[in-house]
């Protein structure tokens, strides 16, 4: 996804010009419904008016973030950059603002599964477009309700208010960013880790001898941990498997598979192909 560009250069962050060496990503969404970009930006032809003359290029604002997600005019999900990555935000209240690079994302009611959709994968292309830039990694990503828990911002619950309803979390966010950012070799450790290759090493030599094989080697590395990932719990693994009339009795295996070692593992990666 494009990232546009539309500084905020009215906003008195913006004008205290102070810069930072980013050493995180942290995720805020805005807390309020109404995911128009035109809440928030000026028009530039594609965000679309801000009627009420109350978006944030312009003095007494308070606050300022480096990017925003969310509808532009027409409808569609976009990402607009609002301040150079490496100007000094205002989005945390803490000294979250002397480290991470940040981004809003215009709430809507919260239950429409396919803004989220959007607004969640638009999310993660940029943290992952960040983490290249920047030399971050996965794991210095947070979101407002995290950096607080770190003592880096304000008590504020964003986005986990949020992205449970739709079965993500900034945990589901990392791992997507971490499977964006991995190359070849990290995708023939990970498949060796899973138990699809046994011979790593192999691969580790072959992987430049065919053009698209280091392609191919992270895109099944990244379906197959994502598969994993699905079925984690034995007790999921049981229902399918039962529902697939696979077994005929999961209280007795939920019961018994610590009797055996490895039971449950097998269980579970059996429940993966049904
Ligand atoms: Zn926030």
């Amino acid at each position: 996804m494009e990232i546009r560009k539309l500084y905020l250069t009215k906003n008195d962050c913006y004008k205290r010009g102070k810069y930072i060496k980013p050493k995180g990503i942290m995720v805020h969404s805005t807390g309020a419904n109404n995911p128009n970009l035109s809440r928030y930006l000026p028009d530039d032809g594609l965000v679309g008016p801000n009627r009420y003359g109350n978006h944030w290029n312009r003095p007494g604002v308070g606050a300022c973030v480096h990017a925003f997600i969310g509808l532009d005019k027409n409808g569609e999900v976009q990402i607009y950059q609002t301040l150079p990555w490496t100007m000094r935000g205002w989005h945390c209240g803490r000294s979250g603002n002397d480290t991470h690079i940040s981004f809003e994302i215009c709430e809507d009611g919260l239950k429409d599964p396919v803004y989220f959709s959007k607004i969640y994968t638009a999310a993660v292309e940029l943290c992952v477009a960040l983490c290249k830039e920047y030399n971050l990694t996965y794991d210095s990503i947070c979101d407002h309700s995290e950096g607080a828990k770190l003592g880096i911002a304000s008590n504020h619950g964003d986005v986990s208010h949020w992205w449970p309803k739709h079965g993500k979390s900034m945990d589901t966010l990392r791992t997507d960013v971490r499977l964006r950012l991995m190359n070849a070799p990290q995708a023939i450790e990970q498949l060796a880790r899973l138990g699809v290759i046994n011979s790593p090493s192999y691969w580790l030599q072959r992987y430049r001898d065919l053009q698209y094989l280091d392609k191919l080697l992270v895109s099944l590395a990244i379906h197959a941990t994502k598969k994993q990932a699905e079925i984690k719990a034995l007790d999921t693994a049981l229902e399918r498997l039962s529902k697939a009339g696979v077994i005929d009795s999961p209280d007795y295996w939920r019961k018994n598979a610590g009797k055996i070692a490895y039971l449950d593992k097998l269980i579970i990666s059996a429940a993966e192909y049904v």
